[in-house]
């Protein structure tokens, strides 16, 4: 007969359940996952557990859409930025070229004064 030794990590944990507090062990793995997944499990009296904060990924991943929205939002005000500088630059524009006509000399001043 071979004998396979095989390392398996637990996790003890205890139920909170008024009136339980039974100990029991399981899988770091599976305790991650029911992390990861906020689903339910249960103490081997039956009362139903499960994890309802959120993890690591998840409160980055909210970190994430937050500065994404933030970087949305400056790019629009950019954008309503840079389109009022155009805007203000063709005015200036057309400003310039009515100055330009009111105080150019009409051609044929000379030879009209006496
Ligand atoms: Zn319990």
């Amino acid at each position: 007969m071979e004998e396979i030794n095989i390392t398996v990590e637990l996790l003890v944990k205890e139920c909170v359940y008024e009136g339980c507090g039974i100990s029991y062990a399981v899988p770091k793995k599976w305790d991650g996952w029911r992390r990861e997944d906020h689903k339910s499990f249960y103490c081997p009296n039956g009362h139903r557990h499960h994890y309802p904060g959120k993890t690591r990924v998840e409160k980055l991943m909210e970190q994430l859409g937050i500065l994404r929205d933030d970087y949305e939002q400056c790019v629009a005000k950019l954008e309503e930025k840079d389109n009022r500088i155009k805007s203000l630059k063709r005015s200036r524009g057309q400003y310039k070229g009515r100055l330009e006509k009111l105080t150019a000399k009409p051609e044929n001043e000379d030879a009209s004064t006496p």
